[in-house]
């Protein structure tokens, strides 16, 4: 056969069924395949995986593939083995006999890709055997595990740099989603990759549509926010505390919701198996701490909604970046209120971290705050954070329905004059009761009834008053003060607003049931697409991935199967036309699916 003009192409059309490259993948191919190191920074779902898996195609020898998660080796392995791709996997899940008939793999040179645990990849009984094998290149994927101070961080990764002293000639490829500066001098750094080429692409995730509500009843609204727009849908609920984890995951059970509760409190086994049917079922929400997270190789979550803020805008922008892998629309939704900006801030002020510590925090909450509380696009803010700039993207909540602001000046006034009065001693609910002049016991014990400020307030209703508190406290006109169980506190800034020099503009609390932001982001189906037939689809599909116990998405992906049901494709000519369909899923799977397609 006379070799193609562009093997790598030919590669991507034949073997992975694309019809083209993404972004700059391209670029990356070419330059590891010819022998360059590489550190390639991409958004989650900007198709990091083709970056070492065609080099690891078009050079000699086999791919070592650096991956810190067991999940996520089993799932890729599982999807290059359909694809006709030679992968195998060492890790600790793997009996002493299957580990050595995978080693005797490599040194026989049976294999394009093994994926590697980094502990097991240094131990020397892997580097005698690799010393005997022919190594095509290095991919150290998540590589953002190097850094000592972000949260993924893993020890093991630290003596990667060895794969460097000991194989000088094989090219490096580092990759990660991580998109700060910092992360990336640490990993170039640690993973001595001085003179690789810097890969970096938009960090925009396009299809993601951003929404921050006000919180009320934040378990009523993730509820709601469920029913009418994710029914029946796989999707990712973040929470601060375990105890809340487990409270949200039983309750939105008995509504009805197919949650499972994750977190590291939990036993392995039923993490394991919670993490396992999600990946593998259709339709489940987990409920999680942060500890669920990086691994999750799922491209078909349409949802990820926090319950509570999370700590800065790297945290949100990673959490809410686990929608929408695979480029359909999906959503970003998280409820916010006083109560987090008072939590979050108690946490940075009790932590045990250093003064400079401390003030890193603040700062990147700060920032936090001023994006969920901005009238200005959100992704331009998010952008914005990572040093990229943008236009307002039309698919986001503030973009749909532009938040009305108010002058706040009086408002803020009474409610700062009230703090005053009443000593800085009390949080926004007895504030609250004393604006709205409402009698209670604590009223009349500390006589707060005979105050000046008693009242003065009953123009704005509770939710009003709260949102106009936690506005206070976000654009630093107030402080939760901890040692004072989040009493509430004048600052600085905050005299110029009372005496009435300093004019405050806040936005309108959004009530429910607005228009079009709250219309569902369908997982749009393309023009004339046939819902019957992809009913039919992903029956079959499911059926599939059953009798070979793997995720239904390793067969095909939602959007692949989607792109059958529109265009109907008559016979394997046709069918092979469509994204995500190879030679071998062709021979695999095209019969059966051409049935389908003819009822
Ligand atoms: P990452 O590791 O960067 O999060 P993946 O490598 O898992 O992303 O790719 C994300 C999705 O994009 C996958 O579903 C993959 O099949 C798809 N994809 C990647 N490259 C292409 C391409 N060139 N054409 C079409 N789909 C692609
Ligand atoms: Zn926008």
């Amino acid at each position: 056969m006379p070799s193609p003009e562009n093997p790598a192409l030919h590669l991507l059309q034949t073997t992975f069924g694309h019809p083209a490259f993404r972004g700059r993948q391209e670029e990356i191919v070419s330059h590891v395949t010819g022998g360059g190191d590489a550190l390639v920074l991409m958004p989650t779902g900007g198709g990091k995986s083709l970056c070492y898996q065609l080099p690891a195609l078009l050079r000699d020898g086999t791919a070592l593939v650096v991956s810190p998660l067991i999940a996520l080796m089993q799932d890729q392995v599982a999807a290059l083995t359909q694809l006709g791709v030679r992968a195998a996997f060492l890790n600790s899940s793997l009996d002493a006999r299957a580990a050595f008939e995978t080693e005797r793999a490599l040194c026989a040179g049976k294999l394009d890709l093994l994926y590697v645990a980094p502990e097991r990849l240094v131990m020397p009984r892997m580097l005698d055997a690799l010393a005997q094998s022919r190594i095509a290149l290095f991919a150290i994927d998540e590589a953002h595990c190097v850094s000592q101070w972000g949260h993924d961080f893993r020890p093991e990764y630290l003596q990667l740099s060895l794969l460097h002293e000991r194989f000088p000639s094989v090219p490096r490829i580092a990759l990660t989603a991580t998109a700060d500066p910092q992360t990336r001098e640490e990993i170039i750094h640690r993973l001595a990759l001085d003179e690789a080429q810097v890969f970096i692409s938009s960090f925009d995730r396009p299809n993601i549509r951003y929404r921050i509500v006000d919180k009320s009843d934040a378990r009523t609204q993730l509820l709601r926010f469920i029913r009418e727009e994710h029914p029946g849908e796989s999707g990712i609920v973040y929470c601060l505390s375990r105890k809340k984890v487990d409270e949200t995951a039983a309750w939105l059970a008995t509504q009805g919701v197919r949650a499972l509760p994750y977190h590291a409190g939990m036993d392995t086994a039923s993490r394991s198996a919670h993490q396992g049917r999600f990946q593998s079922d259709e339709g489940i929400v987990v409920v999680a701490t942060i500890a669920f997270g990086m691994g999750i190789d799922k491209p078909d979550v349409r949802f990820v909604a926090h319950l509570d803020l999370p700590k800065s805008i790297e945290g949100y922008y990673q959490e809410t970046g686990r929608a929408g892998r695979d480029g359909l629309p999906a959503d970003a939704w998280m409820a916010y209120g006083l109560g987090d900006v008072v939590q979050q801030r108690r946490m940075i002020d009790q932590s045990e971290g250093s003064e400079a510590y401390k003030r890193v925090s603040l700062t990147k909450l700060e920032a936090l705050l001023g994006l969920c509380e901005s009238a200005a696009c959100r992704r331009v803010r998010l952008l914005e954070y990572f040093g990229e700039a943008s236009a307002a993207c039309g698919n986001c909540d503030t973009c749909l329905e532009p938040p009305e602001t108010w002058d706040a000046t009086e408002a803020a006034r009474k409610a700062l004059s009230c703090m005053y009065r009443t000593g800085q001693r009390f949080g926004a609910g007895h504030l609250i009761d004393v604006l709205r002049g409402r009698i209670t016991d604590r009223m009349t014990q500390w006589d707060h009834d005979k105050l000046s400020v008693f009242g003065i307030g009953a123009d704005l209703d509770d939710d009003a008053w709260r949102n106009v508190f936690r506005q206070l406290v976000a654009l630093g006109f107030a402080r939760p003060d901890h040692e004072a169980y989040g009493a509430l506190r004048l600052t600085e800034q905050s005299r110029a607003v009372l005496k009435g020099e300093k004019p405050v503009e806040m936005r309108r609390t959004v009530t429910r049931a607005r228009g079009s932001s709250r219309k569902r982001v369908q997982a749009a189906l393309p023009a004339g697409a046939d819902e019957a037939l992809l009913g039919r689809l992903k029956a079959w599909r499911a059926n599939e991935a059953r009798e070979q116990s793997v995720p239904a998405y390793v067969i095909f992906h939602d959007s692949t199967l989607a792109a059958i049901a529109a265009e109907q494709p008559e016979d394997l000519t046709a069918l092979a036309t469509i994204s995500g369909i190879g030679a071998k899923k062709l021979e695999r799977y095209g019969p059966a699916v051409l049935c389908v397609i003819r009822g």
